[in-house]
């Protein structure tokens, strides 16, 4: 260990000081019985090299610019150097991974430095995935590709300005090793360029840490994990107790409920939607074969595993959130045996799904408020609308802000406002085009009973239907030149998606609709696990 000269980072590492260790310290694969975590060192890398970082997060942390261009910032966001007050752990947890109980799983290439507590008190854990092998790493090597990082790094910051509850990315730095990836499973590995993405939350525990534990029998172990998620991220709700944790529960099931909301409403599908990736902060977390909803298709699904049962395609999220909290809650039995209460506790995700997607719903639209007598029919009419033809979802919900609705406007003028949205002018009936119409009518309807201003209107919907979201192709642009060693692309993607919701002049581009050639390209509409 050497000295930092960013002496600004405080340490409290809660979750290593309050839980128990493995006590073997080898790092070998292993199962690892009665504890939370692993202490293991990140694997140094050859040749470090930065190729972003998110000013927002380095904030966060009160690393100022200076301290992030440092050579020491390289070094121990690369995993060549741990400082003095870090405490380096690989995480114990379990999962259920498309829908079967998998045991355990654990963090194989992800190790956290440790908790920082920054001036204003708030509590940061510092993660870097692809910093070597871990006792979790199964069968694989700890690492992880270029291309996934970039994904990582762009979608956390994309997610966080558009207002979606997620883990954040501090920086993106290249290892100068290969790593070998069979990005399709078909016998054709690659050496692609390493690298590793510093991920920064309040905690990275997931539904997984807890069902292992209850799986194992190893009760006092679970309950220490509620006992510890309890005092540091929810002290709000109380003492550990028996109705605390059916608080806690609950308020998981809320945050889960407000999260999804988020990924419906901007169009994000997750892809790998296992226990051992949610979050029990209610975060977006593990960005790997996600993607994101180009043409309206809610039994889209961009990972290539799932192509068979599309378990994980957008419009199934909020189903599986519930499944997924139900295993949380199968787990928490083991401390709290009364099932009523804890479905009670449950309840409290599809209230808050039901509530919060209506307010949603309206807002989209550019409605006061949803109401249920006349609302239920108008969305059913807008998901038929947008199914007759393949047709952009964010574009579409911008192009509707600008059709005014208190004055009068030919229907040759509504449907060329929204035409941009569609993919193929040429498949647009006159039959679709009636349709399309003839919802878009009873939408300004609608709209008219609430008298909104257009002007009004318009602010209003443009600040809950983005412009720019992460679409597949912008992030496979950014990842080819990456892979030539130009960066230039994944900062400028990083500088248009802080703003999401705002015109940028000069970066039109980054609103269009998906080209022809990302149709069927690898990385652009389908994407595997292999990262
Ligand atoms: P995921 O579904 O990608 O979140 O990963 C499932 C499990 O596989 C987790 O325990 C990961 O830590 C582990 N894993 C994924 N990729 C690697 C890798 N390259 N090396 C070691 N473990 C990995
Ligand atoms: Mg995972």
């Amino acid at each position: 260990m050497s000295h930092s000269p960013l002496i600004g980072l405080q340490f409290d590492n809660a979750f290593t000081r309050t839980l128990p260790a493995d006590p073997v310290s080898d790092n070998y694969r292993r199962q690892v019985a009665g504890a939370a975590y692993s202490r293991v060192h990140p694997t140094p890398v050859v040749a470090p090299s930065l190729v972003a970082h998110a000013a927002e997060v380095a904030a966060l942390l009160d690393l100022t610019p200076a301290d992030c261009a440092s050579p020491a910032f390289l070094r121990v966001f690369a995993g060549n150097e741990v400082w003095p007050g870090m405490d380096p752990y690989a995480m114990c947890y379990g999962g259920h991974q498309f829908g079967h109980w998998a045991g355990q799983l654990g963090d194989g290439r992800a190790i956290n430095l440790g908790e920082t507590v920054n001036r204003a008190g708030q509590r940061w854990t510092l993660q870097l995935k692809g910093a070597g092998p871990t006792p979790y790493s199964r069968m694989a090597d700890g690492l992880a590709v270029l291309r996934s990082s970039v994904r990582e790094f762009l979608c956390s910051e994309a997610m966080h300005h558009l207002g979606v509850p997620t883990t954040r990315a501090l920086s993106l730095i290249t290892t100068g090793e290969p790593v070998m990836r069979d990005m399709f499973y078909d016998g054709h590995p690659k050496a692609e360029p390493g690298a590793v993405v510093c991920r920064v939350a309040p905690n990275f525990i997931r539904f997984g840490n807890f069902q292992l534990f209850a799986a194992r029998g190893e009760t006092e172990l679970l309950r220490a994990l509620v006992d510890h998620t309890l005092r540091t991220d929810f002290p709000q709700l109380g003492a550990p107790s028996t109705d605390t944790y059916l608080a806690l529960l609950a308020e998981v099931a809320a945050r889960t409920a407000h999260m999804i909301v988020h990924w419906m409403r901007v169009g994000f599908v997750h892809g790998v939607m296992n226990t051992d990736n949610m979050s029990i902060l209610g975060l977006t977390i593990d960005y790997g074969p996600y993607g994101w909803l180009e043409n309206f298709d809610p039994d889209w699904t961009p990972n290539t595993t799932d192509a068979e049962g599309r378990r994980y395609r957008y419009g199934h999220q909020p189903q599986i959130a519930w499944w997924n909290l139900v295993q949380l809650a199968n787990a928490l039995h083991t401390l709290v045996p009364d099932v009523p209460a804890l479905e009670a506790a449950l309840a409290a995700y599809p209230q808050t799904y039901e509530a919060e997607t209506q307010t949603m719903l309206a807002a989209k639209l550019g409605l006061r408020e949803f109401n249920p007598a006349t609302d239920h029919d108008l969305v059913n009419g807008l998901y038929a609308a947008l199914s007759l033809t393949e047709t952009d979802m964010t574009i579409f919900h911008r192009r509707l802000a600008e059709l005014p609705c208190m004055a009068e406007v030919s229907p040759e003028a509504m449907l060329a406002t929204i035409s941009p949205a569609w993919y193929t002018a040429a498949a647009v009936t006159d039959a679709i085009k009636t349709d399309v119409l003839a919802w878009l009518k009873a939408w300004q309807a609608r709209v008219q009973l609430d008298g909104t201003p257009d002007a009004t209107r318009r602010h209003a919907m443009n600040a809950v239907n983005p412009l720019y979201v992460l679409r597949n192709y912008l992030a496979q642009e950014a990842i080819d030149l990456a892979e030539t060693g130009d960066y230039s692309r994944v900062r400028e993607t990083l500088e248009v998606l802080r703003q999401p919701y705002t015109e940028q002049a000069g970066r039109e581009a980054y609103a269009a609709r998906r080209p022809e050639w990302a149709r069927q390209r690898a990385g652009c509409s389908m994407l595997s696990c292999s990262s």
